[in-house]
């Protein structure tokens, strides 16, 4: 209990602390991104113009400077959402939502994050896997999780990003003690990484746990996993070992196929017409 006071002792500072900060750096990364973008259109005009000269060098040179500064304000585009989290000035609005839409959806973005020395695999399952959820919150919980497994990777490798739903009817089936009797979809993000000791693995939910120095990591990451999937009633669950790699699943109540699936527009439509 002591613990779990502390815990939301450190979530309340954080709120107050950031909530307005967090908000007001949002917009500014928004003008960083956009100009710097346009920047980088601007240069990649001007290498065609210059191909082949003595100036084309350096605007290689400006170009490969202006992505690393796109990848420091993606970085720091998820540390505000990490805090805005927290301080919960998101407007959090639950939906039904695909588990398997919103991994294809932030692909493009996974691999900007963890660069070309890493490779990331999506293996989705065929079925739909509905859950009820924020899906901006959604988008955040996978990707905190493979920004852990990139940085868990500094010498390349391989991120396997897993989806499939389980239905767990005694609690022998469970894939891990604590996990419920239910239907539930399950979503892995698997490294073969530095994985971690136990003492690691103890805390690592905890706010502000990190091993890592000053500016890589603020500890928020797996908290903020922790807190948005616990409040959609789900569940996390971590296998790490040192040298071995890590596997941090997390399983989200599995809605039911109900007529309202059917009912979307475009069968509507479908309908309509036939
Ligand atoms: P941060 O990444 O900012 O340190 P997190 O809450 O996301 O904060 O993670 C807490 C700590 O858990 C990390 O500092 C790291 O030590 C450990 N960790 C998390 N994910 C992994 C992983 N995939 N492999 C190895 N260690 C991990």
């Amino acid at each position: 209990l002591e613990e779990r006071l502390l815990h939301s002792q450190k979530m309340e500072a954080v709120g107050t602390l950031a909530g307005g900060i967090a908000h007001d750096f949002n917009n500014l990364l928004t003008a960083i991104v956009g100009f710097t973008q346009l920047s980088e259109q601007q240069v990649s005009a001007l290498q065609n113009a210059f191909a082949g000269s003595a100036e084309s060098d350096r605007l290689t040179e400006l170009r490969q400077d202006l992505t690393e500064i796109l990848k420091a304000a993606d970085r720091a585009s998820l540390l505000t959402a990490q805090l805005l989290t927290f301080s919960r000035r998101q407007t959090v609005t639950p939906s039904r939502v695909n588990m398997n839409g919103t991994v294809h959806d932030i692909q493009r973005m996974l691999r900007r994050l963890i660069g070309e020395q890493v490779t990331l695999v999506t293996e989705a399952c065929e079925q739909p896997l509905p859950v009820m959820a924020d899906s901006g919150q959604l988008a955040q919980v996978v990707v905190n999780l493979v920004v852990n497994a990139r940085d868990a990777l500094p010498n390349g490798g391989v991120i396997r990003v897993t989806t499939r739903a389980l239905d767990i009817e005694t609690s022998s089936d469970a894939p891990w003690p604590g996990l419920p009797v239910g239907q539930w979809v399950l979503l892995s993000v698997q490294d073969d990484g530095m994985g971690m000791p136990p003492d690691v693995v103890a805390r690592m939910w905890e706010p502000f746990f990190t091993t890592k120095q000053l500016g890589d990591g603020t500890g928020l990451g797996l908290s903020t996993v922790h807190g948005i999937v616990t409040q959609a009633g789900g569940h996390v669950y971590c296998d790490s070992g040192v040298g071995r790699g890590t596997t941090v699943t997390i399983a989200l109540p599995r809605l039911a196929h109900t007529f309202e699936a059917v009912t979307e527009p475009a069968l509507i439509a479908a309908r309509a017409d036939g």
